[in-house]
């Protein structure tokens, strides 16, 4: 609207009338089923739903602008809308379930700790990686079950003591398509960070795993974590992807103990770095474990190709 005053204009009256352009602009109320949805209009991203997206100065002209709704697990809504100046819309969209790529999977949830290793580590203020590690895993077995995942849990309680081999032995018994390991970091960073056997590596006078499952652990791995990386960009920071090797454990065995008895494809998750209280205050609350849940879900459906 700005752009139709004169240089003549005072800046009095400039002031006058930059409040009244507000008036004039165009908005329009996105809400969705379900909800949270990333509203982009024209390709730029403006808000998750529901929100009343302003299109502010440009509509002089009418023209059609593109609504895109993007939310995870959901096909891509779009819808052109026209929009004159100072004119109000609303949209309402319901969006449609993408079909899964996890049903009739069998996935095995490895809630890690306690065991021959470790009790698991514990924030700044007290928060228990074994505690959090066993909600996560509840919370995505629900989810996978929703889509008809067959899930296979490796403890049956919060506090239940398992060796990293019965771990693994319970994963290759149920012939899990993937064993995916949950943890949470103790290090001087933050954010999340995925792992793989990237070598054969040898424990108790065993060795494993077999290159089978190295090149297939491997193959998931990084579509897994761009499946994360799609649902928590701007919420946590990512740490990458790495080989077992890169770990403590992992540089003195070749492997974990967990993948070195693993016959079936593994991944393990740092979900994030719990000795930093940030990320310690995000995996906490119920907002951040049901965005983790989410991430792992993503990363799961890119695994299997299914997004
Ligand atoms: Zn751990």
């Amino acid at each position: 609207m700005l752009t139709r005053l004169t240089i003549a204009a005072t800046s009095a009256l400039l002031l006058v009338l930059a409040s009244a352009a507000a008036a004039d602009d165009a908005t329009v109320a996105v809400t969705s089923h379900p909800e949270g949805a990333k509203i982009y209009v024209n390709g730029y991203f403006k808000a998750r739903t529901p929100a009343t997206v302003v299109i502010g100065s440009a509509t002089e002209v009418e023209q059609p602008y593109t609504f895109t709704l993007h939310l995870p697990g959901f096909k891509k809504w779009e819808a052109p809308v026209s929009l004159a100046t100072g004119q109000s819309k609303s949209l309402y969209a319901t969006l449609e379930r993408l079909p899964s790529a996890l049903t009739g999977r069998t996935i095995c949830i490895d809630p890690g700790h306690p065991s021959e290793t470790s009790a698991g580590t514990s924030g700044p203020n007290g928060v228990s990686e074994n505690h959090i590690n066993w909600l996560i895993a509840l919370k995505l077995k629900e989810n996978l079950q929703s889509v008809g995942a067959n899930v296979v849990m490796t403890k049956q309680s919060e506090g239940e003591y398992v060796t990293n081999r019965r771990r693994a032995e319970i994963a290759n018994a149920a012939n899990a398509d993937l064993m995916i390991r949950l943890h949470c970091d103790a290090a001087n960073a933050r954010g999340y960070a995925v792992y793989a056997p990237d070598r054969t590596g040898t424990v108790s006078g065993v060795s494993g795993p077999s290159s089978t499952v190295i090149s297939a652990s491997t193959g998931m791995m990084g579509a897994f974590y761009e499946g994360m990386k799609s649902v928590l960009a701007g919420t946590l920071s990512g740490r990458g992807t790495h080989g077992d090797s890169a770990t403590y454990v992992g540089s003195r065995q070749g492997a974990l103990t967990g993948s070195i008895f693993s016959q079936v494809p593994t991944l393990t998750v740092e979900m994030c770095v719990l000795t930093n209280a940030q990320d310690e205050a995000f995996i906490n609350s119920a907002s951040g474990q049901a965005k983790m849940v989410e991430a792992l879900r993503a990363g799961l459906e890119y695994a299997f190709g299914g997004r």
